[in-house]
């Protein structure tokens, strides 16, 4: 086992079963997992008969995936590497992606799908609780940032349940939950304003404690045109990004 990969194994069968019932009715259901370790969820949803591609990026967990836990199983293949690599090289969208997700990296995973809007119609993931927490924010919250927003754009998360650090093998020294992300029915904004979108997002909440006036400068140096686009968008120029709400930035977005 390697620290670095943020190997932490979920143990009890029941929390286990209780994740894949988040994922719905997956039988014949292509199903992308990433980290799938030594199979804990894997094998579950297998029974239940899902189609299941996994991303493993260490060698020897693979190997033992691919040569002795599942090598019979026909609804079961393995891409080694980084997840956020090989993912890249999928160009078909999977009913699901799931994942008991490495701390350190999973926040960066789910932006990474968000942002090259690769978005299947549910996302179940067990997070670091303070990620899901962030993820599920309201504007006005100490919680709530750009990486709330991004959650939001195309997906309704919703904090699931809470999993106590005891229930993995090593123990972490963080609490963790399961977030359900439902894929929203109609599309927030179109194809061709996303890169715009994140864009602005970033600019926005490029420092927390300054007006969004103040954190657009550097996209718009003209304070003249800088008002005159926040008006437009009926934004106060005082305004801080994190009491905006999404359709506030699409707004805004749509006056540039
Ligand atoms: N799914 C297993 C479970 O629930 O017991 C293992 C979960 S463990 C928290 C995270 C898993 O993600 C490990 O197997 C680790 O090797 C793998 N992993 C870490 N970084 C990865 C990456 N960039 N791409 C693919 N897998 C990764």
């Amino acid at each position: 086992m390697s620290k670095k990969f943020g190997q932490n194994f979920l143990l009890p069968r029941s929390v286990r079963e209780r994740i894949v019932s988040q994922m719905g009715d997956i039988e014949g259901k292509r199903v992308f997992e990433i980290g799938p370790g030594l199979g804990a969820i894997t094998s579950i949803m297998l029974e239940k008969g899902a189609l299941v591609t996994a991303f493993e990026i260490d060698h020897g967990f693979a190997s033992i995936l691919r040569n002795e836990a599942f090598l019979d199983e026909e609804n079961f293949t393995l891409v080694e590497g980084d997840a956020l690599k090989t993912m890249r090289g999928e160009s078909e969208i999977p009913s699901l992606i799931v994942g008991n997700l490495p701390y350190n990296v999973g926040s960066v995973m789910i932006a990474d799908l968000i942002e090259r809007g690769f978005l299947p119609g549910r996302m179940v993931f067990t997070l670091q609780k303070e990620v899901v927490e962030r993820m599920c924010a309201s504007p006005g919250g100490k919680d709530y940032s750009s990486f709330s927003l991004l959650s939001q754009l195309d997906y309704v998360p919703s904090l699931s349940f809470t999993i106590a650090r005891s229930c993995f093998y090593p123990e972490p020294n963080v609490d963790s939950a399961v977030v359900v992300m439902e894929k929203k029915s109609e599309k927030a904004i179109a194809d061709d304003e996303r890169a715009r979108f994140f864009t602005l997002l970033r600019a926005l909440f490029s420092q927390r404690r300054k007006t969004i006036k103040n954190n657009l400068s550097r996209l718009v140096p003209d304070k003249e045109r800088l008002s005159e686009i926040l008006f437009k968008a009926g934004l106060d120029e005082k305004e801080r990004a994190e009491n905006l709400r999404l359709e506030d930035i699409i707004r805004l977005l749509r006056s540039f």
